[in-house]
């Protein structure tokens, strides 16, 4: 599922014509915010919502008996399935929403006035729910970096010999602990990953031949053997096996060492959708540097691909042509020792 993360979401639901995201992300806020009646809630998406181009042969099969029937089993799998949701402590959940078939979804963008009942039906029985299980909207005005975390960042870059897109994901990873101020980092499930990584503009490969989550992956651990182990663990571990998670959690551990403050972040309309990528940039303003795998000293690649630092390259150069002349040479005298036993 498309998504994408908002520091303010209170922010996000009051401008939400500014920054026009997915249908389904303003109905999941409105969801949580407690500032709006199940009315209000209706009115708002249906003023709000994004509607999808009208396409005449789609009127016509919203005519269709074909479409009455998926329709109303669609009504009943909203009644049987998609209220049914899992939250966890930190306010983050995870929906059981089937994939709702696309024509619906059209329909309802579509025909919305005559949707209003069903969402303000849907937006009490969620406000119920909410306020027993304290689920809110996420509204997170300001980060404080300190300069103990640019030189944990600096210092494991220099260890590990991290790449521009490790260095990012790790920084990221210290940015979520003081966002959230605490030093266990959550991405234990694939939605949590999601949310994470809708916050770079790159494609973060967790596999083990492109490891980009390298950085931040001291505790990672794929439970091959949780097959065999499925009875011995408790229901919700279970429920990751089935759908195929992996558990995912990183602790900072500079987190308690809070010094001088390096970087505050203020959320601000233009910033409030995180991208970690682009602040990396902004707060390490030598995060393109690398480190010479021969001295080790650091410098400003001119590309990717280079390894050694200007001097060092040099060196290399001298060394291959040297190693080159003196191959030749036993070459020849070999050849000659030859002739000489002819
Ligand atoms: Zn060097």
């Amino acid at each position: 599922m498309y998504y994408s993360f908002y520091l303010n979401e209170q922010m996000l639901v009051e401008n939400w014509d500014y920054y026009k995201d997915a249908n389904w992300l303003l109905r999941d806020c409105l969801e949580r915010d407690v500032t709006r009646t199940p009315e209000e809630k209706a009115d708002y998406y249906l003023k709000h919502r994004k509607i999808n181009p009208n396409n005449d042969w789609m009127r016509e099969y919203f005519k269709s008996e074909e479409f009455k029937q998926l329709q109303e089993q669609y009504e009943q799998q909203m009644l049987d399935i998609e209220m049914e949701r899992e939250c966890s402590e930190d306010g983050m959940y995870y929906g059981r929403v089937p994939n709702k078939p696309r024509i619906v979804q059209t329909y309802e963008d579509m025909q919305g006035s005559s949707r209003r009942k069903s969402l303000r039906k849907r937006f009490e029985y969620q406000a119920a729910k909410n306020a027993k299980r304290g689920r809110k909207l996420r509204q997170i005005n300001e980060v404080i970096l300190y300069k103990s975390d640019i030189e944990f960042i600096k210092a494991e870059t220099e260890k590990n010999r991290y790449t521009l897109k490790q260095i990012k994901i790790l920084f990221g990873a210290v940015f979520f602990s003081r966002m959230h101020d605490v030093k266990w980092t959550r991405l234990g499930t694939e939605w949590k990953r999601k949310q994470f990584e809708a916050c770079y503009d790159f494609t973060i490969r967790g596999d083990k031949e492109h490891n980009d989550y390298k950085a931040v992956n001291e505790v990672f651990e794929h439970y091959t053997d949780w097959k065999e182990n499925t009875d011995r663990i408790n229901v919700r571990t279970k429920w990751y096996y089935n759908i195929g998670e992996t558990e995912f959690d990183w602790i900072y551990p500079n987190f308690d060492n809070k010094d001088e403050i390096a970087y505050i972040f203020k959320t601000t309309l233009e910033n409030n959708r995180l991208d970690l990528g682009k602040l990396a940039e902004e707060v390490l303003p030598d995060i393109r540097e690398k480190y010479c795998d021969r001295c080790g000293i650091s410098f400003n690649p001119s590309s990717n691909r280079q390894k050694y630092c200007e001097e060092c390259k040099q060196e290399i150069k001298r060394e291959q042509a040297a190693e080159r002349k003196r191959r030749q040479r036993n070459r020849e005298k070999s050849y000659k020792t030859e002739k000489i036993k002819i």
